[in-house]
C-alpha cells in the first residue's frame, strides 16, 4: 500500500460507480440483466483486466469472470504467481448482452464512462484487455492476432492486449502465445515502475491523463 494514496477515497468511489450501474437504464442492456456486473478487485490493484461483457454466470452472480472463462484467466493468473484477488477484474459494458451476443457501438459508448471512472480512480499500472472489444478502446483498428501480448505505454500506464479467455477456450491453439502473452505482465509492470522512477527523478513530468484513453503513441514498452 502506497501511503500517499487515499484508498477510502477510491473504495467509495468504486463503490458509488457500482450503485450507479445497478440501477443504470443509459442503454438497452439494462432490460434483460439480472445482476449489473461492475467490476471487481482491489483498491490497490496494479493491473487492471478488461474484458468485453457479462455472461450467464456473470449476470447471476454480479461478479465478472467466474465461468469458465473465468477459470482459464486464473489459470493464466497463477502463471505469474497471481490470484484474482490481486487484481483488478472488469468489462467493457457491465451488463449481459441477450444470448451472449457481441456489444453493440452504442452500448459500449453509453457504458464507456464507468469503465472511464475506474480507470481514473484505481490508476492502473498495466491496463491488460481481454478480447477485441476492450483492445478496440487502446489500440482503435488493430487485430487481436497480430497485435496480441505487444505492449505499448500510454501516458503512466501500459497497455497490453491479451486473447479473451472465451476466445482460447475455442481454440486451444493459441494457449502458447496466450501463457507467453500473459507471461510478460509482471516484467512490464517491474520495468514501468523503473521508467517512472527515473522520469521522477530527472524532472520529466509524466503525461497527463486525458479523460479517454490516450491514442497510441506507437511507443513500445521495449524500447523504453
Ligand atoms: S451496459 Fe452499461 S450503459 Fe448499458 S444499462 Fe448496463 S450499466 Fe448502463
Amino acid at each position: 500500500m502506497d501511503e500517499t494514496v487515499d484508498y477510502a477515497a477510491i473504495a467509495a468511489g468504486l463503490a458509488e460507480i457500482a450503485a450507479e450501474v445497478s440501477v443504470c437504464t443509459a442503454c438497452e442492456l439494462h432490460k434483460g440483466r439480472t445482476c449489473a456486473v461492475p467490476g471487481e478487485g482491489p483498491v490497490n490493484a496494479d493491473i487492471f483486466f478488461i474484458g468485453e461483457a457479462p455472461g450467464r454466470n456473470e449476470d447471476e452472480t454480479g461478479r465478472p469472470f467466474v465461468g469458465q472463462a473465468g477459470h482459464l484467466l486464473e489459470d493464466l493468473l497463477e502463471k505469474i504467481g497471481l490470484t484474482r484477488d490481486d487484481v483488478f477484474i472488469g468489462n467493457v459494458v457491465k451488463c449481459r448482452p441477450p444470448q451472449n451476443r457481441d456489444p453493440r457501438p452504442e452500448e459500449i459508448a453509453a457504458c464507456s464512462g464507468y469503465l472511464q471512472r475506474q480507470l481514473e480512480l484505481l490508476k492502473p499500472k498495466v491496463v491488460a484487455t481481454l478480447g477485441r472489444y476492450s483492445m478496440e478502446k487502446f489500440f482503435p483498428g488493430a487485430k487481436i492476432t497480430k497485435v496480441h501480448g505487444k505492449a505499448e505505454r500510454q501516458g503512466k500506464r501500459v497497455v497490453i492486449p491479451l486473447y479473451h479467455p472465451a476466445y482460447i477456450l475455442r481454440n486451444m491453439a493459441a494457449m502458447p502465445d496466450a501463457v507467453r502473452d500473459m507471461q510478460r505482465i509482471p516484467r512490464l509492470l517491474e520495468r514501468l515502475e523503473q521508467v517512472l522512477a527515473d522520469e521522477a527523478v530527472q524532472g520529466i513530468k509524466p503525461p497527463v491523463p486525458t479523460p479517454e484513453p490516450e491514442a497510441p503513441t506507437g511507443e513500445q514498452l521495449s524500447l523504453l
